[in-house]
């Protein structure tokens, strides 16, 4: 495939070179990133990319659908397996249509949904006020407690009780830790709203047992299939069997025309590989890996929201190292430690440049890494607070980093292996 491309496209295929370089040349802790298997680039990359499947199987409104269904159905079984749900719709294009779908299958614009406010760890599409979800629905934001960074469910439940929503939004996007979804949908109960859960982030660790899953609480669940579930970017939702045919009108004709094919087709192979207990110790060892670079990061003495982490994910409050997110993102970057600046709860400072920095394990954890190469990851991202205005330190720490990605490259078979992805210093 890529030698096509090289023949073809030159100038393309060494940007595709370049990438696939810097991502086993780097290390990657942005946690809504990972590295797919080959066998899901594969299905990715398929011929399946040529066909026009609107509706869903048995029901298309093109024909020559005899594999597209087959293809679908398979899909369809394994997130129903894997996430114990009654229904399951595999076509969404992200996870962001994926909530909007959800949205609309159980509230009409001008309703009022409730979701976590963005610069406290929700995702745009919970209802802030540039997205689009933010404009058509009437949206009310909760918050996470000054104190202790966590939620205060007593405090969610009084304003839920206040302005009675249609929907209330479980699920985050820069939250460290476990969510109860119980208390979400009792809540939800307790005020006469629907519970939508978006798991975007942690539904690898749903799948393997190791956070609560949201699926018996919700009445819908969304999910992104690209993050720590380790599929092809692309989104699904999970529902009760009462709510599939809305959730189905939603996402077709609601909100979309031809799923992409080659997409589902790949979150089938990501979904099987996702049924194995190889995964489940993947899984594990995401937060193994998070909690022991928390440890290391706290004893380097920052400051993390929360005080650390129950998943794949931590959240640095810089504010005592007075080192701006976007400042120390950049300085990373140069060290070839790859994260995000990110908010943190009540920042004083613009979302444009924050005060925090989001940094997770699962694409570290891919390429085989453990405890011990998080800690020294940790010291790595020290050093860099340390000499923040130190170029020369910030190469040496880079040189230190390309030699752990050169340790743990990215394993055989989650690249196509030929030159493309060697690593290059
Ligand atoms: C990543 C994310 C999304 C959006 O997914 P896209 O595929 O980027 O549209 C939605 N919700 C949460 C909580 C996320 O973290």
């Amino acid at each position: 495939m890529l030698t096509a491309l090289e023949q073809y496209d030159p100038q393309i295929y060494e940007l595709v070179r370049q990438e696939g370089a810097r991502q086993s040349a780097c290390v990657r802790l942005i946690p809504s990133e990972n590295y797919v298997s080959r066998a899901v680039m594969q299905a990715s990359g398929s011929c399946l990319t040529n066909k026009y499947s609107e509706g869903y199987p048995g029901k298309r409104y093109y024909e020559g659908q005899q594999v597209t269904d087959l293809i679908e159905v398979v899909a369809q079984q394994r997130a129903r397996k894997v996430f114990k749900a009654e229904h399951a719709n595999v076509q969404p294009y992200s996870g962001s249509v994926a909530n909007l779908a959800a949205y609309l299958a159980l509230a009409q614009p001008g309703d009022t949904i409730m979701g976590l406010a963005l610069p406290h760890g929700g995702h745009l599409t919970h209802g802030w006020k540039v997205s689009v979800t933010g404009k058509i629905f009437k949206s009310m934001q909760y918050g996470v407690s000054p104190s202790t960074g966590r939620f205060d469910y007593d405090q969610i439940r009084d304003l839920a009780k206040k302005n009675r929503p249609t929907i209330i939004i479980s699920g985050c996007t820069a939250y460290p830790r476990e969510i109860d979804f119980d208390i979400f949908g009792q809540i939800a109960k307790e005020v006469g709203a629907y519970h939508v859960s978006d798991i975007a982030h942690i539904s690898g660790l749903v799948v393997a047992g190791i956070h609560k899953s949201p699926v018996p609480y919700a009445d819908i669940v969304s999910t992104t299939t690209h993050k720590t579930l380790r599929g092809p970017r692309g989104g699904m939702l999970l529902c009760k069997a009462e709510y599939a045919e809305k959730v189905d009108k939603s996402v077709f004709p609601g909100l979309q025309g031809g799923p992409h094919m080659h997409t589902v087709t790949a979150i089938a192979v990501a979904l099987a590989e996702a049924d194995t207990p190889e995964f489940g110790e993947y899984a594990r060892q995401i937060v193994k890996n998070s909690k022991a670079m928390a440890e290391k990061l706290l004893e380097c003495g920052f400051n993390l929201v929360s005080g650390g982490t129950d998943n794949h994910l931590i959240l640095i409050d810089l504010r005592n190292k007075n080192i701006p997110g976007k400042k120390f993102a950049k300085a990373l970057d140069r060290a070839r430690i790859v994260a995000n600046y990110n908010t943190v709860p009540n920042d004083p400072a613009p979302p444009a440049n924050p005060s925090g920095l989001r940094l997770g394990t699962p694409a570290i954890t891919t390429r085989g890494m453990k405890e011990d190469q998080a800690r020294q990851i940790a010291s790595l991202i020290a050093s860099v607070a340390d000499n923040i205005d130190k170029e020369s330190a910030i190469e040496q720490v880079a040189k230190e980093a390309l030699l752990l990605c050169s340790q743990f490259p990215v394993p055989d078979h989650f690249i196509i292996p030929n030159k493309e992805n060697r690593i290059i210093s």
